[in-house]
């Protein structure tokens, strides 16, 4: 098998992501398998905290850095595909003094020799760092395999930009935050959009049920038909597009058919190569795995049994692993952190209550929307739903209210 060590993309490297590894790094290199946020975060913090030590990213993907969140807001922004990229893959390397393996699909794991065999051949590790993800969720529908389009990387987002050029009517499956966040930007550029889910209201698991009939409101105002408590059943290709059966009875014909019914951490790898995994690969407040060496960290990683798929606990995760990966172990914790829905029909920001804790909402109207906080018997606030601009400015008084509750309980 052929040695990958030396790089295999000829450029214009710093010298210092050259050197020998004894000098460099006497592990040997730190690798990391994605080039999403949290592969390019920690590459990013690993360099700024050490400019010799050898940082290598391999990632399936063709390595162009992006983000993510603009993918389901794009659209209405007249931002084409293209622009969401802010680098090649090239200027990563030389912006960081790293090496980029782009179509670099890792295969597997040899823990015990440190060794990674991918398409291109076979590479040591000192440090591993397991970046890769997490992928959507299919529903397994005869013949719909191509036809229903998930959106998570740049690269569906070309085909689904590609697939709306002489579309008028889209149907979004699901109907939580992602599905609700596209079904914003297609129905504010014009699009038909009908949203197929299985809640009763939209972002049921995360909004109480007055907030989320609110949010369907304001959705219905720009246009966007709701088929909820129901799924798809049936598909058919027409010459007219697609005829959709849905499992209530009603049928539908559109012009394409966006999946958005969530997001699975990527495990394959983790679980060939034994690491202990449940919904995702399972970590330990280092981000280390069960195999010593090998760490992980964002979508792909379960903590203290929760899945963290947000920017905000990502950040988090870099600073305390660079610490780690460079011989500080550093544990890492996570403050409180609200999430920001991007539906600016209706500004959301909400803060799940943690799990266990029993309570109930508490809604109020606002003059363009709702607030509602998770109170316990006692009225202490432990989440928060705020929709519309007006109730924004609880934001932080809120907040600190969770702060001071969670410490409590702790
Ligand atoms: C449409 C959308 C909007 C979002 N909006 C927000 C938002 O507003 N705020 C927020 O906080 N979060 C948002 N999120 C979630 C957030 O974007 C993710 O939590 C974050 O981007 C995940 O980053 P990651 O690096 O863990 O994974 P990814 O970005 O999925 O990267 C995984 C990487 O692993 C690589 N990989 C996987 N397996 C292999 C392999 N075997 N070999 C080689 N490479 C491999 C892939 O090539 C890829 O580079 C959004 C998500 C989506 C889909």
């Amino acid at each position: 098998m052929l040695e990958i060590s030396e790089p295999v993309v000829a450029v214009a490297t710093p010298a210092a992501a050259l050197q020998p590894l004894a000098q460099a790094f006497p592990q040997g290199p730190v690798v990391i398998i994605g080039s999403g946020y949290a592969g390019y975060g920690l590459a990013q913090a690993l360099r700024n905290a050490d400019p010799q030590l050898d940082i290598r990213v391999l990632t399936r993907e063709d390595g162009r850095n992006y983000s993510k969140p603009a993918l389901s807001i794009a659209l209405a922004q007249g931002r084409e595909p293209a622009a969401l990229a802010s680098e090649s893959p090239l200027a990563v390397e030389q912006r960081l003094g790293i090496r980029v393996y782009s179509h670099c699909h890792v295969e597997r794991i040899d823990s015990q020799q440190r060794r990674l065999y991918t398409n291109f051949g076979e590479m040591s590790y000192g440090q591993l760092v397991l970046a890769s993800g997490a992928s959507p969720v299919r529903l397994p529908i005869a013949g719909a395999d191509d036809a229903l389009l998930s959106v998570n990387n740049l690269h569906d987002y070309h085909t689904f930009r590609e697939r709306l050029t002489g579309a008028r009517r889209v149907a979004i499956l699901g109907d939580g935050l992602i599905g609700c966040e596209f079904a914003n930007d297609l129905a504010a550029s014009g699009f038909e959009v009908s949203v197929i889910g299985l809640g009763n209201w939209p972002m049921e698991r995360l909004l109480p049920q007055a907030v989320g009939q609110q949010l369907q409101d304001s959705l219905s105002g720009l246009g966007v038909r709701w088929h909820l408590g129901t799924t798809l059943e049936r598909f058919e290709r027409t010459a007219q597009g697609y005829h959709l059966e849905l499992a209530n009875g009603e049928r539908l014909q559109v012009d394409m058919v966006l999946s958005a019914i969530g997001l699975r951490p990527n495990l394959e790898l983790a679980r060939d190569a034994g690491l202990d995994c449940a919904r995702g690969i399972l970590v330990d407040s280092h981000l280390q795995t069960s195999s010593p060496h090998i760490y992980a960290i964002g979508d792909c990683i379960e903590i203290d049994g929760q899945l963290l798929p947000y920017l905000a606990p990502i950040n988090q995760g870099i600073q305390a692993l660079a610490k780690t990966l460079l011989g500080q172990r550093a544990a890492v914790s996570y403050p409180l952190m609200p999430v920001t829905v991007k539906t600016p029909v209706a500004p959301l920001c909400l803060l799940p209550p943690p799990n266990g804790v029993e309570g109930r909402w508490n809604c109020t109207a606002t003059d363009d929307g709702m607030s509602a906080v998770f109170e316990d018997a006692r009225g202490a606030i432990h989440g928060f739903v705020l929709l519309g601009r007006q109730a924004q400015t609880q934001r932080s008084a809120w907040l600190q209210s969770c702060q001071a509750n969670q410490q409590n309980v702790a």
